[in-house]
């Protein structure tokens, strides 16, 4: 998940997120936030941690999560993403988690991405895709 306008393909990483419309931002319901998170909301909108907390997250089973919003592209997306620049607009504030996906060398959001503009020879498809998460068991 990256700054539009900060290149982040490195030698070793095959993605490069001012490329992509943020499928990693819209399409997971749940971006989970810690308290160090919420602590690093507050100081970032200079709002209190109990503010942070009721403004920017929501309740999710037993944790909080980003709040989400209507997305012009995907069903929804982070309240916090541009959806023009498909950027984040707090990323000097962005919690844990926005910080270390993907954490390997690729992005399988982004090799698709790639796959379905050259499959369909046209650069500014955005092959709009959906996870669910089903246990075996069900
Ligand atoms: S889905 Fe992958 S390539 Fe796209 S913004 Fe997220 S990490 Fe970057
Ligand atoms: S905080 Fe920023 S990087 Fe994280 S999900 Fe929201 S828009 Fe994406």
């Amino acid at each position: 998940m990256a700054e539009r306008g900060i290149k982040t393909s490195k030698p070793r990483v095959h993605y490069d997120c001012t490329k992509c419309p943020a499928f990693c931002c819209s399409i997971y319901e749940r971006v989970t936030v810690t308290k160090a998170d919420i602590n690093r909301l507050a100081k970032h909108f200079s709002v209190s941690v109990e503010e942070a907390r009721e403004k920017y997250t929501a309740p999710w089973e037993n944790e909080r999560v980003l709040r989400r919003v209507k997305d012009s592209i995907f069903e929804e997306t982070c309240m916090f993403l541009d959806q023009k620049t498909r950027g984040c607009t707090i990323y000097n504030g962005r919690p844990g988690v926005c910080r270390t996906y993907p954490a390997r060398s690729r992005c399988a959001y982004y090799d698709v991405l790639r796959f379905e503009q050259t499959q369909q020879g046209d650069k500014n498809v955005v092959p709009v895709v959906k996870i669910i998460f089903r246990d075996e068991d069900e």
